[in-house]
């Protein structure tokens, strides 16, 4: 509560409301400005998003032009006369295995285009009324990822996790829920559609007496992400492959996970309907993108290429401490075979290097610890310890 003068009090939603009116007024009264200057091609976006995503070339694509045409499409509204033709929105769906860029994605989409992006889970969602979060709760996180500014929270983007998660159960004998779940994909659906959403603005619950923001959902891009673990099956069996089940044995790993990879891209909306989403929710995501699993080689890209990836961040902590990191290429593919063991794609790359990497660390800035740490393969299985050799003359020389 902040006090004013003479016994009147007001509380920090009320404030966050009252800057929020005034800031519509002003806004109001400068006229819209334009959400970007020059939107992104479609290669523009691909050549962003493979600064950070390594692989993944089908998705970059179609999310590629999929963003780009919204964007388009939004400021076509901004400057649209009533009568010309009116573009929907494409809402898109992400499928693939756990850990293999999905939300890399559309967190490095929302950089790119310099959008506030919020992140959701589908199992955590219910319909009003019931016990847990209400769908309305993640416009809010957008809502405060947005800094309360409530227009560029409506050209924001929300990425819903687990979406499979909440598929019907009648449709999909492999999926334990109730049925509760397509109440949660009704409650989306009005949000993918667009639908001028009721958000208290202090999140949780809805009650009466409370004043609520508005917010209109017809311009957010919403992301839906799942591993629709088995959905091959249901696409197997409508093109007509031979032998239905995939793990089969006589098939080698590889051979499996390629299989899959390449019937995944063969899904249509009727294997989704199938799988157990009501038709309309299929009808709202138009862009259906898939994912591979990422193999051993690719997880060692992951560890080296990006922007931030893991081995340069820890690179630069060495740095930091003034000493020098430096992976053999034998250790970096023991890694990845350490990581692609735990089954949670490049996820689990942090928790294997964080078990190497604890040790060196606690002991780096003890006097007499500096120097070049080169990690190998027999360190990362653990039959050696790291130590530290002399520093290399390009280090002494930045020192
Ligand atoms: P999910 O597909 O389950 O949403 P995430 O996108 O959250 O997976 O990936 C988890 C982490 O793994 C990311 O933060 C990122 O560091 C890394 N990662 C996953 N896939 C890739 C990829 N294709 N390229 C680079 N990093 C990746």
């Amino acid at each position: 509560m902040v006090e004013g003068p003479s016994d009147t009090f007001i509380c920090a939603s009320c404030v966050d409301l009252c800057h929020n009116i005034i800031r519509q007024e002003k806004k109001r009264s400068g006229g819209v400005k334009p959400i970007f200057q020059k939107i992104p091609t479609p290669r523009d976006i691909n050549e962003y998003l493979d600064r950070y995503v390594i692989g993944q070339d089908y998705a970059k694509r179609s999310l590629a032009v999929a963003v780009h045409n919204h964007y388009k499409r939004l400021s076509h509204v901004d400057t649209a006369d009533p009568d010309d033709i009116e573009i929907e929105k494409s809402n898109i769906l992400l499928i693939g295995p756990t850990g293999s860029g999905k939300t890399l994605l559309a967190k490095s989409l929302a950089k790119l285009l310099d959008v506030p992006l919020a992140i959701g889970d589908a199992t955590t969602l219910t319909e009003a009324g019931y016990v847990g979060e209400d769908v309305e709760n993640v416009l809010l996180r957008l809502l405060q990822c947005a800094d309360f500014d409530l227009e560029t929270a409506q050209r924001g983007i929300i990425y819903i996790d687990e979406i499979d998660k909440i598929a019907r159960s009648a449709g999909n004998v492999s999926i334990t829920r109730d049925v509760s779940g397509e109440g949660v994909q009704q409650a989306l659906l009005k949000m993918l559609e667009g639908t001028v959403a009721n958000i208290p603005p202090q999140g949780g619950r809805k009650h009466p007496e409370q004043q609520y923001i508005q917010m209109d959902t017809s311009n957010i891009l919403f992301i839906c992400g799942g591993t629709f673990s088995g959905i091959e099956e249901i696409i197997k069996r409508r093109v007509g492959g031979k032998n239905i089940g995939f793990s089969s044995e006589g098939a080698g790993e590889m051979e499996s996970t390629e299989a899959r990879t390449e019937l995944l891209h063969k899904i249509a909306p009727e294997d989704l309907i199938e799988y157990g989403m009501i038709p309309e929710f299929v009808g709202r995501l138009p862009v259906v993108s898939t994912l591979g699993p990422l193999d051993e080689a690719t997880l060692v890209r992951v560890l080296t290429e990006p922007r931030n990836a893991l081995c340069k961040q820890y690179n630069r902590m060495f740095e930091m401490a003034g000493s020098e990191l430096a992976f053999t290429n034998e250790a970096l593919h023991e890694i990845s075979r350490k990581a692609l063991a735990r089954n949670t794609g490049a996820r689990a790359l942090r928790g294997v290097i964080e078990d190497i990497m604890l040790d060196i660390m606690f002991h780096l800035p003890d006097p007499g610890r500096e120097g070049r740490y080169l990690i190998t393969d027999s360190i990362v299985r653990g039959e050696s310890v790291a130590s530290p050799g002399p520093l290399s003359e390009r280090r002494k020389e930045s020192a």
